[in-house]
């Protein structure tokens, strides 16, 4: 890595690192070519061998001695991220902590889950012993965003150690220093690893694409739901499996029994920490006309003292990618143009990469602000008539990652009519700081699971193993050896066993 600043032709050989608030450059890095991919997943397979063969309480001493390590240098490691990503340092530290909290269940709970287990083999086949075991996959690529760049690609990548594999990481283009200092805190943690357990390449997308491409035994994906259909497609060739962990248009309900000041308070911080920038975030409310008025000016009262920035006081950063301002510009327009009345700032509350919240009432449906991941600092709010209305609106996305609810007496029931992955209810966002409960969507938010215990199951192969403990006289089921007398007995068994329910 230098700091120099690259000239134009070597763009596609190096990747600069910029600081999002002033666009300085922070670092310069080597773009890392297919070579130099199949390279990285040569030496993590070398190492899937020692990795993959550690007892899981070994690997739990090396993945807590990681955790330690990224404690020890947590202050570097914060004001790194909030100087590459954007947001404020104390962000920064939450985010780490979240992230720590994975690292260490996955560390905990790995043997625990994965160990092998007994099966019973059912009757028929009582003269065998079944065992169900969980073998590590060997080599799992993952490939991350820029909005949680530690958080997020944790998911994958503690549970795929913890489970025994191996792991190649692509930070994204916007986080690549923090990708870097993930990995290194591991080796340094652990000088006694060999080379190759947790490495990183560098890149932009087709960096990405080769390690798609690379004969990793499976990808953990996490970004746009676009990408993620690429990835898919692309990694059809050589039937790799793929976690797709990818966009969403977030709905919230607010009942007509909600505590509204609560919901306020959650939606204005859902809607816009992190600004905005945020996969589970909250980009629609649906709210009980009963409660609207108080939940509107509740909900304005709070945002109007919420101010981005990039000092200690900011609540939240600039738009750490600045090609996502447009989109955001695109959306708040689009609503105005639709019937949406901006109840808090507009189209001139986007300030160079600051965007002050925005929020928009009663727009169309339809609106790219309502259709589409907006991804920013901005929420739609739509009056509503009772809770069938609400949920109705709320799953009619394409997208299903999460949810939340507020009411005080009915918000499981309404919960469990959501067509999402997850939901908060009387909160948001709370299910992803819980580590022991999965998180994923469905439709274009993605495919499969990271955190709990789907999470570490995503990265492993299920061997089961039947064994012959004894012969049984007569019952050679699986053999030319079986008798007529055999077919007679299985013939008598068959209805007791299977034939007697009304
Ligand atoms: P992105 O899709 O642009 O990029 C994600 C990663 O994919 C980057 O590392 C990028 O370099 C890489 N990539 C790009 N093209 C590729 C290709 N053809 N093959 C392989 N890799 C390729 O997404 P982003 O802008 O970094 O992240 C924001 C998106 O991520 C949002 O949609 C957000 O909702 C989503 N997200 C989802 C979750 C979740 O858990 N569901 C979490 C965080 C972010």
């Amino acid at each position: 890595m230098t700091t120099t600043e690259t000239t134009s032709a070597a763009a596609d050989t190096a990747l600069q690192s910029v600081d999002p608030a002033t666009g300085a450059v922070i670092a310069t890095y080597t773009v890392a070519d297919e070579a130099a991919v199949r390279a990285a997943v040569a030496k993590a397979r070398t190492a899937a061998d020692t990795w993959g063969s550690l007892s899981f309480d070994d690997r739990r001493r090396y993945l807590l001695r990681w955790s330690s390590r990224l404690v020890a240098d947590s202050k570097e490691f914060c004001e790194l991220i909030h100087k590459e990503n954007g947001k404020p340092v104390d962000d920064a530290f939450l985010e780490l902590m979240l992230a720590l909290e994975h690292i260490t269940w996955a560390a905990k709970n790995a043997g625990k889950l994965l160990s092998p287990k007994k099966i019973s083999p059912g009757a028929l086949m009582a003269n065998f012993s079944a065992r169900l075991e969980q073998r590590p996959l060997g080599v799992v690529g993952v490939i991350g965003p820029w909005n949680y760049p530690v958080y997020t690609p944790n998911g994958s990548i503690a549970y795929a150690l913890a489970a025994g594999n191996t792991v190649v990481f692509k930070p994204s283009e916007y986080s690549t220093g923090i990708g870097n200092f993930l990995a290194d805190a591991f080796k340094k943690a652990n000088p006694d690893l060999p080379e190759g357990v947790f490495e990183t390449v560098n890149g932009f997308g087709a960096t990405g694409a080769a390690l798609v491409g690379s004969g990793v035994d499976k990808i953990a994906f996490t970004g746009s739901t676009k990408t993620g259909k690429r990835i898919m497609a692309d990694a059809a060739a050589t039937l790799t499996p793929v976690l797709l962990e990818c966009g969403g248009k977030d709905a919230v309900i607010v009942a007509a029994d909600a505590d509204v000041k609560a919901a306020a308070d959650a939606v204005a911080w859902g809607a816009t920490a992190n600004s905005g920038q945020t996969c589970a975030g909250v980009e629609r409310v649906y709210v009980d006309r009963s409660v609207r008025d108080e939940f509107v000016a509740e909900v304005k009262r709070i945002l109007s003292e919420v101010k981005p920035g990039s000092d200690d006081k900011a609540s939240y950063g600039p738009m750490t990618m600045p090609s996502q301002i447009d989109i955001v510009r695109r959306h708040i327009d689009d609503a105005l143009a639709h019937g949406g009345t901006a109840v808090l700032g507009g189209p001139d509350s986007i300030k160079g990469p600051f965007i002050e919240p925005v929020v928009l009432l009663d727009v169309d449906e339809n609106s790219e602000a309502v259709a589409e991941e907006t991804f920013g600092p901005t929420v739609t709010i739509r009056t509503v008539d009772g809770v069938d209305e609400a949920v109705e609106l709320a799953n009619k996305s394409v997208y299903g990652l999460s949810s939340a609810v507020f009411s005080k007496s009915h918000g499981l029931a309404i919960a469990r009519r959501l067509r999402v992955g997850a939901t908060s209810v009387n909160s948001v966002l709370a299910f992803a700081a819980i580590a022991g409960l999965p998180f994923g969507g469905v439709g274009d938010s993605g495919i499969g699971r990271i955190h709990g215990e789907p999470g570490l199951r995503e990265f492993t192969r299920p061997h089961s193993i039947a064994e012959q403990k004894f012969t049984i006289p007569g019952m050679a089921l699986l053999s030319y050896a079986r008798t007529d007398s055999t077919m007679g007995l299985l013939r008598k068994m068959v209805p007791f066993l299977y034939g007697r329910h009304k």
